[in-house]
């Protein structure tokens, strides 16, 4: 039978016939530019309803754990993530996790880092209001600046005034390039971390991650060669494995899914 549709990669595929036979497996993503296409307008984003069911069918096998790890803002996040049934969902790279961790979120911003960040959102509204199509998206431990809606003419000029508005918080923000965003953060979380505490909560053997941005790359960081790291699309990454697209992750996501039915059923010690 071939589950492998839109995924030609052999490596990949046999990788992930061994993945599905550890005892105890994390199947994680990003959320955007992995599981729905990048959109110009961050607000109009879809999940894919392939992906999404396959991550569901997930979560309903024994010792299958499912996460999205976003930039987003938890409540954004839980919004395209909807009904999110048992995906555990992590936003703002990490300073936010979801309900099901029983942990505070965003663990304490100071009153000093609250009004970093007022400062900085007004510096880049001020710069967002020079470039038309420009947003300023604030999160509870951030503030992204988008300008993937700016005229392709000046989207260079407007990333540079974005990350000279942080030149003067640089002690006490990090900046991180994405794809036509620039995000400051407050909080120090990145999904390399995130990782690992879902790592940690979930008991997992091995760890499934697919990114297709800059910060993806935390992630991809503190994976061993016992997990599986997923690459969407074109760039340098630190992942091992890569596929084209959206549509990809899909066939992909079903792939694992077939895969690890399979495994479960034919591991009696895996039940419950
Ligand atoms: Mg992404």
């Amino acid at each position: 039978m071939s589950v492998a549709l839109g995924v030609r990669d052999p490596a990949l595929l046999a990788r992930i016939e061994r993945f599905v036979r550890a005892d105890v497996v994390l199947v994680s993503s990003d959320f955007d530019g992995v599981l729905s296409p990048l959109v110009d307008d961050p607000g109009m984003s879809a999940g894919d309803a392939g992906s999404l069911a396959a991550l569901h069918a997930l979560t309903q096998l024994p010792n299958t754990h499912v996460a999205v790890v976003s930039g987003r803002s938890l409540a954004d996040l839980e919004g395209f993530m909807a009904p999110v049934g048992a995906i555990h969902l992590v936003g703002s790279h990490g300073a936010e996790f979801d309900d099901s961790f029983k942990r505070p979120v965003i663990d304490g911003i100071t009153a000093t880092q609250r009004k970093v960040l007022a400062e900085l959102s007004a510096k880049l509204g001020v710069v967002g209001t020079e470039f038309a199509g420009a947003l300023v998206e604030r999160k509870p431990g951030g503030v992204t600046f988008h300008y993937r809606m700016v005229a392709e003419s000046l989207q260079s000029q407007a990333a540079e005034l974005a990350r000279r508005a942080g030149d003067s918080y640089s002690h006490q923000v990090q900046m991180t390039e994405g794809k036509l965003v620039v995000e400051y953060s407050v909080t120090g979380a990145d999904k390399g971390q995130a990782l690992e505490v879902l790592r940690h909560f979930v008991g997992a053997h091995s760890v499934l991650f697919m990114g297709d941005d800059v910060t993806d790359e935390y992630g991809f960081g503190v994976l061993t060669d016992a997990d599986v790291s997923v690459k969407v699309g074109g760039g340098d990454t630190k992942a091992k494995y890569r596929v084209g697209n959206v549509a990809n992750v899909t066939s992909l996501l079903r792939a694992v899914l077939v895969a690890r039915t399979r495994a479960v059923s034919q591991s009696p010690a895996m039940e419950g």
